[in-house]
């Protein structure tokens, strides 16, 4: 197996270029678990995600991005790492049934969506509220506000709001409580990736279900087993040829998987 090339990928509308994680050796030392999401996310994409031009994107820039673009982004580097298609293990959400459901996903399908920078929610008494859809921005400033506890809905949706009938909203201003469902039901539709639903058909029920789906947890999880992948490799050469870590990960990827070859007991050629 050789190291996958960048591959050309859309994140919000716009070519980048996405690089393979799980090869090179910083790769090893990227922490994946120690951070809150919005942060691996931040620092997956500053590593493996180019821009059209092939150049790093800065942590500003990324931070800025909404929610659905980050997310492309990150489905981008899974991608280029493993492979944009994917089996993802479900269940049917039918009353009597709960059959185990294999979900086919092409990551590719979700590059095309483009999520508007805000939305204009129109209430019942006919105020107009123009919210921003959430920012990587956004997410920092929620776990730094609510760091210890969780938001109150209403706190959290003020926090996106720019203006009620075209003038700033004064500090104290929270939606309605009755605008809940329909005001995250905007939201959701605005950024349809965050909390995916996917229709499908039961094969042992026959009926149609449709599953949730945290996508980003998902591909997260798939790259952390990525990183247990590589360390399996380091473990496996270290122990028969006894090379320190920073010997056998500087080793082309190229070499590593010839010499693995080996140890797994395969033909040398
Ligand atoms: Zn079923």
């Amino acid at each position: 197996m050789s190291a996958t090339p960048a591959l050309h990928w859309f994140c919000g509308g716009n070519p980048v270029w996405a690089l393979p994680y799980g090869e090179a050796p910083a790769d090893l030392f990227l922490s994946l678990d120690s951070d809150a999401r919005p942060w691996v996310v931040t620092r997956l994409l500053g590593q493996y995600l180019r821009d059209g031009d092939g150049q790093t994107l800065s942590s500003e820039t990324l931070w800025s991005w909404n929610l659905t673009r980050r997310l492309q982004g990150l489905l981008g580097v899974t991608a280029a790492s493993l492979d944009r298609h994917q089996v993802v293990e479900a269940r049917c959400g039918n009353a009597d049934c709960g059959e185990g459901l294999d979900l086919e996903l092409d990551l590719a399908d979700f590059c095309c969506l483009e999520a508007p920078a805000t939305i204009d929610f129109e209430t019942r008494d006919g105020q107009v509220v123009r919210l921003r859809v959430p920012t990587g921005t956004d997410q920092l400033g929620w776990l730094e506000h609510w760091s210890f506890q969780l938001p109150e809905w209403s706190d959290l949706v003020a926090t996106l709001v720019e203006t009620v009938n075209e003038a700033p909203p004064a500090p104290s201003w929270r939606p309605e409580p009755d605008w809940l469902e329909a005001l995250s039901a905007a939201l959701a539709e605005a950024d349809p990736l965050t909390d995916l639903a996917l229709e499908t058909d039961c094969i042992e029920c026959g009926q149609a279900t449709t599953v949730a789906l945290d996508l980003e947890g998902y591909v997260l999880e798939r790259l952390r087993h990525r990183q247990a992948h590589l360390f399996d490799q380091v473990h496996a050469i270290a122990s028969t040829y006894h090379w320190s870590e920073a010997e056998i990960m500087s080793l082309p990827a190229e070499r590593r998987h010839a010499y693995l070859r080996r140890v797994d007991g395969e033909e040398s050629w």
